[in-house]
């Protein structure tokens, strides 16, 4: 049997830590696996052998069926606020940890199995996972990918053959996902919580040692890792926001300590742009809205700081410092992350400084014509390299077209001052400004037509198109439309 790559390449840092970081537990096998979906590139970096892991005993193991040889399963420990309340003990209920693998690049990645059967942490929950959040998760992971954001990755979706109970039964899969880590900001918090110091020092030196290695020669390691920490949410949110993505469930224990997304649950990309946008069935307050995510993530980073304050300084009044330091200096990296991929969004690579009102004005338009976010963006730049009127195809989007057409003449006089040619400035707008993005609506097709007919043939168109997002495809055009009124999705939902 060549499950040569699983085999050989397990390297189980996480599983040498202290056993109070994690509970030791083997995935529950599942009745009937059938590979839904197997993703040959992302094995191919992994090192993995993609024509093992499609034969039976390959989807035994992506199924939980077969634990590899050198995999050592554990379901990690962590807590978490949710919704802003405090949960000191949450951790992987239906998610496992097989191990770790070098990849090409010489960067350690978790592969996880998720739906993989109950857990310790499982508490009221079954450990498993529907087939429909399998496959949103799988589509949007990767379409996060291929945009260049950072995410945890989809290596394999299997069905299991069996039945899971939700609002009714449910068909369901198991997820085989890849991140940098899965250590959270929750991590830290578990650990805290406790008044376990030595965990939390622990912890943080794992991290440094694993994810942030400069911070080890930095003079104080544990302020430069909270320092990295911030930098990275900073600029991953501000991803975010430039393609119209909300997370949804922006809770501490979906927060990657390493910046990747994490945990596609009732996430959304927005159609129509306005800032108070949520899509999440459970999100009432709309605490995590579109606009509020910047707010959230310095509030979620506010609490890893606090689990950290007795390694910032010998003095707590310094400690405190320190830490309200680090988290200050958010906003700053956000808004400077955000203002310059804005900028880009309109083809301004110099900027001057007209340009934050020129963008203001913009997304002001944007909302007050109910614009699809996603779309004018790509028309503008279709109009960036044409002269007066091929602008048409964006003014659409803004029925009432007076102020819009000042607007365009404004942007016009600003790009004027730009030093590149318009096709260089046409190709460098279409490499920020996606046509393609995981619309609700294709999801949700792509889900029914698996879930009710198991057709998985949307599923695949989608996943395809996906993959190659700021590419012109005149024969994918419609994926490329917002929703039509019948076809728009007005929630999403957790899919636990
Ligand atoms: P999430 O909403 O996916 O971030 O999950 C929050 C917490 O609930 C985590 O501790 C999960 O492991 C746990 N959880 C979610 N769904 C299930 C399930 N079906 N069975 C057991 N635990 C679950
Ligand atoms: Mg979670």
């Amino acid at each position: 049997m060549s499950m040569v790559g699983l085999e050989l390449t397990f390297d189980n840092s996480y599983a040498r830590l202290p056993d109070r970081f994690y509970a030791r537990i083997r995935p529950t096998p599942v009745a009937d696996p059938r590979l839904l979906k197997l993703n040959a590139g992302l094995a191919g970096e992994l090192g993995l052998d993609a024509a093992a892991l499609g034969t039976a005993e390959g989807v035994g193991v992506l199924a939980g069926n077969v634990v590899p040889a050198r995999a050592e399963p554990i379901a990690m420990a962590y807590a978490g606020h949710q919704f802003g309340n405090f949960v000191p003990q949450l951790g992987d209920g239906r998610a496992i940890l097989l191990g770790e693998v070098v990849d090409r690049e010489g960067v350690r990645r978790d592969i996880q199995l998720k739906g993989s059967g109950p857990t310790p942490y499982s508490r009221r929950g079954d450990g498993r996972a529907a087939l429909g959040p399998v496959l949103r998760e799988y589509i949007v992971a990767e379409a996060m990918a291929a945009l260049g954001i950072p995410t945890t990755r989809a290596l394999a979706a299997v069905a299991t053959g069996e039945r899971v109970l939700r609002e009714g039964y449910l068909p369901g899969a198991v997820l085989t996902r890849v991140a940098s880590s899965h250590v959270r900001v929750g991590t830290f918090q578990y650990f805290a919580a406790r008044g376990d110091e030595e965990g939390v020092r622990q912890l943080a030196d794992y991290v440094i040692a694993r994810h942030y290695p400069q911070a080890a020669a930095a003079p104080r390691p544990y302020v430069d890792l909270l320092e990295a920490v911030v930098a990275r949410q900073a600029a991953l949110v501000a991803q975010w926001m430039l393609v119209g993505f909300i997370h949804g469930v922006m809770n501490t224990d979906n927060m990657s300590i390493v910046g990747e997304t994490i945990d596609y649950g009732p996430c959304a990309f927005m159609d129509f742009y306005h800032p108070a946008t949520v899509y999440s069935s459970i999100d009432h307050a709309g605490r995590y809205a579109y606009g509020n995510q910047p707010r959230i993530a310095q509030w979620n980073l506010a609490r890893l700081a606090e689990t950290l304050l007795p390694l910032l300084a010998d003095e707590q009044q310094e400690a405190v410092e320190v830490a309200e330091a680090a988290i200050a200096a958010f906003a700053g990296r956000f808004q400077a992350a955000y203002a310059t991929g804005l900028a880009r969004k309109l083809g301004l690579s110099q900027a001057q400084p007209q340009d934050a009102e020129l963008v203001r004005q913009l997304l002001d338009h944007m909302a007050e014509a109910g614009a699809d976010f996603t779309l004018a963006f790509r028309r503008l730049a279709d109009a960036s390299a044409g002269g007066e009127g091929s602008e048409s195809g964006f003014m659409e989007l803004f029925p009432g077209a007076e102020p819009i057409a000042e607007w365009v003449r404004r942007w016009r006089a600003r790009l004027s001052l730009e030093p590149d040619g318009a096709s260089a400035r046409q190709a460098a707008m279409r490499a920020v400004n996606p046509a393609f993005i995981p619309r609700n609506h294709l999801v949700e097709e792509a889900i029914e037509a698996a879930v009710g007919r198991g057709d998985l043939a949307p599923f695949e168109r989608l996943v395809d198109v996906l993959a190659r997002p700021y590419d012109e495809r005149p024969q994918d055009q419609e994926l490329s439309l917002p929703p039509r009124p019948e076809q728009i999705v007005a929630q999403t939902f957790c899919g636990t």
